[in-house]
């Protein structure tokens, strides 16, 4: 089978692996959706940052390495253990491994494990493949296809509500990054949680599709300084350097959070002051753990959202061109980019 192997900066290559057999406790997918994300991108410009050069302490694996982490497909065989309903089931692929041992583990904030992994990100192979195996405990039965890449975004946005502590029914909110994680955390905020949300991006285009899927958009020049929380989900802009993490304080009412979910690999400066004097608290959500997939079902439930407007395709076989090269120098024109495996 054909996978997209990653090996180190700018080097990504599809080669010809083995189809791989699943253990006891795993299934067999037939990957049909992987999104490729800023984070994948920001791997390959500049990384490895978060892709692990040393062999995993949970899984010994290591770069060169299948990359992808937000997947779904069909099973198409299931190990020796499992209970066989899973066959012919289309599910998504919840990235996340871990030890189950160490005091994190203990107490349901597995996104902290000493020793997490994540398929296609961090010691594990991914979904850039026409096939993968996972555990039977990572898959979760999915209706759209269109739902199939967007459901480990979907589990972070769930995530930071809950990091947020307080309810956000009512709560004026606004997200940066009108990706796959701004729009997935604003479905899930809106319709699940009942927040009022509104959207900007810092691209024309992925912003008037977010307007066109029926979410409240703010260009810049209109964004009010009186939102309770902001949601950080673009992170680093690697071409204009802006970092909405810190844009993002101007906006909020003093006492307001801003949630830091998008990745930063080059450090920002900032006057601490400015937010002593305004009691604003940076807060982080990192990943998803267990008590957030508990919510998924309910959550997917309420989500109105067409998610399949904001879908670009491209075969595998084109991956690295219309994929890779694609969202580093022609990003303007699409939102999401999914492979089609
Ligand atoms: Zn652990």
């Amino acid at each position: 089978m054909k996978a997209l192997i990653y090996y180190g900066q700018r080097n990504v290559r599809l080669e010809d692996v083995e189809i791989p057999t699943p253990a006891e406790t795993q299934v067999l997918i037939k990957v049909t959706d992987a999104g490729i994300c800023q984070t994948q991108i920001n791997e390959f410009m500049e990384g490895p940052f978060i892709i692990n050069n040393d062999p995993h302490p949970l899984t010994g694996k290591a770069i060169p390495i299948i990359v992808g982490h937000e997947f779904g497909g069909i099973v198409e065989a299931v190990g020796a253990g499992d209970q066989n309903d899973l066959v012919g089931q289309q599910v998504a692929v919840l990235p996340l491994l871990t030890c189950g041992e160490c005091r994190y583990c203990q107490n349901k904030q597995e996104n902290l494990c000493d020793k997490l992994a994540y398929y296609g990100l961090i010691g594990e192979r991914g979904g850039f493949a026409e096939y993968t195996v996972v555990n039977q405990e990572n898959v979760f039965p999915v209706d759209d296809p269109a739902l199939l890449t967007f459901i480990e975004p979907i589990l972070v946005g769930i995530h930071a509500a809950e990091q947020t502590g307080a309810g956000l029914a009512g709560k004026k909110t606004l997200v940066l990054g009108t990706g796959a994680l701004g729009l997935s955390l604003a479905a899930v905020w809106q319709f699940y949680y009942g927040a009022e949300v509104y959207l900007n991006d810092i691209i024309p285009f992925r912003q008037e599709k977010a307007r066109q899927a029926g979410f409240n958009t703010l260009s810049k020049e209109e964004i009010p300084a009186d939102f309770d929380i902001v949601a950080d989900c673009a992170g680093s802009d690697p071409l204009s350097q802006q970092a909405a993490l810190l844009e993002g304080l101007d906006y909020l009412l003093k006492g307001g959070v801003l949630l830091d979910i998008g990745t930063y690999f080059h450090p920002l400066s900032f006057m601490p002051t400015s937010l002593l004097v305004a009691e604003k608290r940076i807060l982080p959500a990192f990943a998803y753990n267990s008590r957030d997939v508990v919510r998924l079902e309910a959550v997917l439930e309420s989500i109105k959202t067409d998610f399949s407007i904001f879908i670009e395709t491209a075969p595998l076989a084109d991956i690295v061109e219309m994929g890779y090269f694609r969202a580093e120098v022609d990003r303007d024109n699409f939102t999401r980019l999914v492979v089609k495996c």
